[in-house]
């Protein structure tokens, strides 16, 4: 038996209770581990209160390091008592212990401690394909980043630095932005006292940014697309603060042949061979000390949610850990 979070239904964070689930042998093409930290994010909060739906009842949880305790067939990549992190379907990360599938499972270098290795996989390997894969992007271009303070945008705001790209942070108070700044931001706008918009012209000498990289979504939605150069880049990658409306396909042309793509971790991850070369080159920028995990905020799995809560009450910053 596993103590597990699961929900039997969708709801807010009192629907998370935490459970005795047996754990089964791993099957073929899947692995057991023992988790010693999970990663707390944002779409478990959308899985949780139904926005990205899920068969009931559910185990929550895309995201933990741990020691692999069994190996199925067919597994050639990962050993009994290999030390491995992970950011993978299917929900169910948070728990003691769990059988899933190896592909996506990855060793986690002696140098990358248990915490580091559950708070950066979903997170860092996020940033991974928003400087690499989503659209060309090079030294000296800027990038809008909003939430700059949060679990992604720590990492995010390190790894423009280290790849020298101009990142203009925003984040919901003074104490975030100084966070952000300390972590490798060129400029940090508070959002909650100034029209982010406004700044960025001004920040920009009226020009623009190359890239909005913006996952809070519905609140920051039409402020980002202000701040485009022409021939602009929208990434539209979340919505901490609500969906985005549906958006007119003229909007594009007026801003100036504006590009847009709504992305996903899962699509980048998907082929073995392409999570295991994005997840080397994270460990890489972290092992090098360009990018430092900031473990703002550590909770027993017991207290599951009060750490949801703290999430949405945007009361974290960096990444949060659940301990089993
Ligand atoms: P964060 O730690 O960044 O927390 C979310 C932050 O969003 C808050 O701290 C807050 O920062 C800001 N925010 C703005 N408006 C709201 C609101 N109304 N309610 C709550 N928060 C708000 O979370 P994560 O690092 O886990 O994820 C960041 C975003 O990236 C999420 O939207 C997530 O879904 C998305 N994401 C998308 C992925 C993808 O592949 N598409 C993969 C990984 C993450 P502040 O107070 O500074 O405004």
């Amino acid at each position: 038996m596993a103590k597990t979070v699961r929900i039997h239904a969708p709801g807010d964070a009192s629907a998370l209770t935490v459970e005795d689930v047996p754990v089964d042998a791993p099957g073929a093409g899947e692995v057991r581990i023992r988790h010693m930290a999970c990663g707390l994010n944002f779409i478990d909060v959308y899985q949780r209160d139904g926005l990205y739906p899920l068969a009931m009842p559910t185990a929550l949880g895309m995201e933990a390091s741990g020691v692999v305790k069994a190996v199925g067939e067919g597994v050639s990549h990962l050993s009994v008592g290999d030390r491995v992190a992970y950011a993978s379907a299917p929900p169910g990360a948070y728990c003691e212990e769990r059988v899933m599938p190896a592909a996506q499972v990855c060793p986690l270098p002696d140098g990358i401690g248990f915490e580091e290795g559950a708070a950066m996989m979903l997170k860092g390997l996020t940033v991974e394909y928003l400087f690499h894969r989503t659209t060309p992007l090079k030294a000296g271009d800027t990038v809008l980043f909003h939430a700059a303070a949060g679990g992604v945008g720590l990492i995010a705001c390190q790894w423009a630095k280290s790849e020298g790209i101009t990142l203009i942070g925003t984040a919901g108070s003074d104490e975030k932005c100084a966070l952000a700044l300390a972590h490798g931001a060129t400029h940090c706008i508070n959002y909650a006292t100034e029209d982010f918009a406004e700044r960025v012209k001004e920040l920009t000498d009226g020009k623009g940014v190359d890239v909005v990289m913006d996952a809070v979504g519905k609140s920051t939605w039409e402020g980002s697309i202000s701040c485009l150069k022409p021939l602009g880049m929208m990434i539209s990658f979340g919505n901490a603060s609500g969906s985005v409306d549906p958006v007119p396909l003229q909007t594009l042309a007026a801003g100036g042949s504006l590009k847009l793509t709504r992305p996903t971790l899962f699509t980048h991850i998907a082929e073995h061979e392409t999570c295991q070369e994005m997840a080397r080159h994270l460990f890489q920028k972290v092992e090098s000390g360009a990018v430092k995990i900031t473990i703002g905020q550590r909770f027993a799995l017991e207290e599951v949610q009060q750490a949801h809560r703290a999430l949405e009450g945007r009361e974290t910053t960096g990444q949060t850990v659940l301990l089993p």
